[in-house]
């Protein structure tokens, strides 16, 4: 099982710190300000290859594990930045490494590799069904050589910075299967050529600086080509890929919550107000001090879930508790960074808002608290589905 020391994994944090060193927390502020993306930030990361640390040598990655994969977007949070505007290549590769065809994956991901083309999207979530994924209405309906697609999705992430995007469809209508969670399928669909072309996006604006959108899908026609896997088993393609998206965003959450109790115990040990530092006071320390043992306590579970999905255990337990414990572990440092900073968590300078409203966000997407606390309750716990 790895630890944080391991010689390899430190090894990727301080490669990983270097390349962050170059994109300090004014280029961050600059891009939140402005509400822009980290172009020149995601070109490094792509350039070094930590963008494509788990695609196979084969195809032109590193073919690293979970466990590294984790560290590098850990990282990129405690460093202060926002992994927010790439980890969808990690994420959105995983469908199509398990699922795609030889010829697709020879097609796509040596593309991925060398940024040649940005896989940043997925879109499953609609306005009308949200969490209830199988009642999604969009619809992709065979023709000769093409599915034609229709329907509505809501909230999905950099479109207008990625060629390609994962898209969740019904290929069966829900009257005609057995479960209904079958007859959806997944395609991979040209952004650059779907665009004016049956579909049209419209952004949302938000409270973090994450460029997601409405898309509108009016007989936009897909090759048959695009299909990933077998027809009518999409909803299991995507929910296989989900322990390792867990574990990734517990990371995150994790490297949030490491520069939240580092900031606030810098800014606890230098603020003089009463003639001492604010910092000596224990209604300022215990709430700090109670982030960094959440914190910590989140990173073991972390570990575990890494070290079962990377010997190919089931880490489902493992990666949605990590995910619960990191979120929750991160946004409490994020509060306590806020209150010891008093007024000054307010004024944009000290970046504290901008991360406070980065991690809150992993509350809700890609999953939200309760859904998880209902997975423990019905698959470890035995507990009838409340849904
Ligand atoms: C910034 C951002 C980026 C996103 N990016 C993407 C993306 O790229 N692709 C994509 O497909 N989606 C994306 N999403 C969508 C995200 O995955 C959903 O918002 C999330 O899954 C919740 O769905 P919903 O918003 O429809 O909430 P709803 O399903 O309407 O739920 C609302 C609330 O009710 C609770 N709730 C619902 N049902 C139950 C139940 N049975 N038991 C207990 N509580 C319940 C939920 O926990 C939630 O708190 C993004 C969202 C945001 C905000």
């Amino acid at each position: 099982m790895h630890t944080y020391d391991s010689d390899d994994l430190t090894a990727i944090r301080e490669g990983v710190r270097a390349l962050c060193a170059e994109f300090d927390a004014s280029y961050w502020r600059k891009i939140d300000e402005e509400k822009g993306f980290p172009e020149a930030f995601v070109k490094a990361m792509t350039d070094a290859g930590w963008l494509s640390a788990m695609i196979p040598e084969a195809y032109g990655g590193s073919g690293l594990g979970l466990a590294e994969a984790s560290v590098i977007l850990e990282e990129v949070n405690a460093c202060g930045g926002n992994s927010g505007t790439v980890h969808g290549q990690m994420y959105n590769m995983f469908t199509l490494l398990r699922h795609g065809s030889e010829e697709q994956k020879r097609h796509y991901l040596p593309k991925l590799a060398s940024g040649e083309l940005r896989l940043q999207s997925m879109g499953v979530t609609e306005p009308t069904t949200g969490t209830d994924t199988t009642k999604i209405k969009t619809t992709a309906v065979r023709q000769g050589d093409t599915y034609v697609i229709n329907g509505q999705k809501v909230w999905i992430s950099r479109i207008q910075h990625s060629d390609l995007m994962i898209l969740l469809a019904r290929t069966t209508p829900l009257p005609e299967v057995k479960k209904k969670s079958e007859g959806m399928s997944i395609f991979l669909v040209d952004l650059r050529e779907a665009i004016g072309n049956g579909l049209t996006v419209q952004p949302i604006a938000n409270m973090v600086n994450h460029e997601t959108n409405e898309l509108f899908f009016d007989n936009l026609e897909l090759p048959a080509s695009s299909l990933i896997g077998e027809e009518g088993k999409g909803f299991r393609y995507i929910l296989d890929g989900l322990n390792a998206e867990r574990t990734l965003i517990a990371a995150e959450c994790i490297g949030d919550g490491r520069w939240f109790v580092e900031k606030a115990s810098a800014y606890a040990r230098d603020r003089v107000v009463f003639g001492r530092p604010i910092g000596q006071n224990q209604g300022v320390q215990f709430p700090i001090a109670e982030a960094h043992i959440e914190i910590e306590a989140a990173d073991l579970m972390r570990w575990r879930a890494c070290a079962e999905y990377d010997s190919g255990q089931n880490a489902g337990a493992s990666a949605n508790m990590a995910k619960y414990l990191a979120a929750k572990a991160s946004w409490e440092a994020a509060n306590a960074c806020l209150q010891t900073h008093g007024g000054f968590g307010f004024a944009c300078e000290y970046d504290v808002e901008r991360k406070f409203r980065e991690t809150r966000l992993y509350q809700v997407a890609p999953i939200s608290t309760n859904l998880i606390l209902s997975y423990v309750a019905e698959h470890l716990l035995e507990l009838p589905r409340s849904f």
